[in-house]
């Protein structure tokens, strides 16, 4: 039996459920097809219960800061078991909500894989369906190519379904995801070493920010083990060795692989129809995230533009509003903010200092001071924010901060930076006190000037 839609999406995470939910308010007879949880990558096995094991792990320097606030006998013991047990009603009870919104959106949930007989055909278990347009959607999955026998060690699916805290944890890499489960995994009480080949996690981000989350994780008792190449992970008895190329060893009880992630493109049949894979296997796309074969289009991190929620989302959406909704929207993949959440986490929007300078003029606001809560219980964290402006019309390129809250004072400001803000603006905006934001807008004299592009220097 066939079946006629007017859009068929492979994959319900994110960004698929959002882009077939705005095409079914647009009219359209949507599908989506998904083989395994309703929720993705981000909700199921990512941004969700990362979330929350984070907070799980916030809470040891709590109830230490609360000593400094004069509570007494705070001190508890975490039973990882009860926090899994929460964690899994709570993804259930997600994946219920996204189940419901899919039905009273009016778009139809197919459970099974999905495969592409044609351009308009799709096989999803024993059912043939036909539409006029194609959604790929399918995210990505942990990769082990990098370093031999990285296949041996978790990833971070099987991180989020831990149920014991490992007395050592090796995290290889050093990107989003091993940051962030090094800080956590130190949290909870595990003796972390996070290793990796360049001199500060975070490659891509501004420099200020990666040597100072390098520090804050030293100081919390991560054995930083950068700048050395990585030769083999072995596993034996008695827990995981990593052998790197100036010949030490490092080893822990449990490995977690955090060296990337690859695009979802097997058995979708793409290559029976032509649709073009780029150099680094992921889907590729034009600025309107349509593929090299008309009627399929693909979005999120199997197309690798920015591999975060909200983009997939974003584009999602543009797909549906464009192809369903006659309203032509593209995404905008420049000045997208971003957190790490790392304890002190980080936000960032906008351009680092280092490709502002090589762009043009700069003038660097920066401030860097022990927040009232910290200093008060007697700790040593610190907060770091940092303006980078343009030394010519005054505009704000980039924001970045290190510290408590950095991800929810980051989105607000993103607003101010999307908007085109100058540092006059932020100058002229009134402080609310006492808070750690309103640094932001104190920032009064320049900590630094470049006159020149550095790409002029001589
Ligand atoms: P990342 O790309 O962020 O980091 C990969 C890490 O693996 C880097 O440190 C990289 O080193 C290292 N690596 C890659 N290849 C090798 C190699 N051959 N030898 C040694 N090291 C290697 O990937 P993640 O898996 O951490 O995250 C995947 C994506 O998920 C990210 O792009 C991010 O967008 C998203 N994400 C977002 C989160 C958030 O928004 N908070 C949280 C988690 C994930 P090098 O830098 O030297 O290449």
């Amino acid at each position: 039996m066939t079946d006629d839609f007017d859009l068929i999406v492979i994959g319900a995470g994110s960004g698929g459920v959002a882009a077939s939910r705005r095409a079914a308010a647009h009219g359209a007879r949507v599908l989506i097809a998904e083989a395994d949880r309703v929720g993705g990558t981000c909700v199921m096995r990512g941004c969700v219960p990362k979330k929350l094991m984070m907070y799980a792990a916030g809470f040891s320097r709590e109830l230490h800061e609360a000593e400094g606030f004069g509570w007494t006998g705070v001190a508890g013991r975490f039973e990882m078991a009860r926090w899994a047990d929460a964690k899994e009603r709570e993804l259930d009870r997600l994946e219920g909500i996204y189940r419901t919104m899919l039905a009273e959106s009016g778009v139809e949930l197919a459970p099974g894989r999905a495969r592409l007989l044609a351009p308009d055909t799709v096989a999803v278990g024993h059912r043939k369906l036909r539409a006029t347009r194609v959604l790929i959607a399918t995210g990505a999955t942990p990769a082990h190519g990098a370093t031999p026998g990285l296949d041996l060690a978790m990833t971070s699916n099987e991180v989020l379904n831990l149920r014991q805290v490992p007395s050592s944890l090796l995290v290889v890499g050093g990107g989003y995801i091993a940051v962030e489960f090094a800080s956590i995994l130190a949290g909870l009480g595990a003796k972390v070493t996070l290793a990796f080949r360049d001199s500060a996690p975070l490659r891509g981000f501004d420099t200020d920010l990666r040597t100072r989350l390098a520090q804050s994780l030293a100081d919390r008792g991560v054995v930083v083990a950068a700048g050395v190449a990585l030769r083999s992970l072995e596993r034996s008895a008695s827990g995981y060795r990593l052998t790197r190329a100036d010949g030490s060893v490092l080893g822990a009880e449990a490995a977690l692989n955090a060296t990337g992630r690859r695009p979802n493109t097997t058995g979708l049949g793409l290559e029976d129809i032509g649709v073009h894979l780029d150099a680094r296997g992921a889907i590729a796309v034009d600025v309107d995230s349509r593929t090299t074969v008309p009627g399929v289009w693909a979005i999120g991190d199997v197309t690798n533009r920015k591999n975060l929620t909200p983009v997939a989302i974003a584009e999602g959406r543009a797909f549906a509003d464009t192809e369903f909704g006659k309203l032509r929207t593209r995404m905008d993949h420049r000045n997208v903010a971003s957190a790490v959440f790392t304890d002190p986490p980080i936000a960032t929007v906008g351009q680092s200092e280092a490709h502002a300078r090589k762009l043009g003029p700069v003038d660097l606001y920066e401030s860097d001071f022990r927040p009232m809560k910290t200093a008060f219980a007697g700790g040593s964290s610190r907060t770091y924010m940092k303006l980078v402006v343009d030394g010519l019309n005054d505009r704000v390129l980039g924001i970045h901060m290190i510290g408590t809250d950095a991800p929810e004072i980051v989105q607000a400001l993103a607003v101010a930076l999307t908007c085109g803000a100058t540092k006059r603006d932020f100058d002229r905006t009134v402080a609310v006190h006492p808070t750690a934001a309103e640094e932001f807008v104190l920032m009064r004299e320049a900590s630094r000037r470049h006159s020149t592009a550095a790409s002029e220097m001589p």
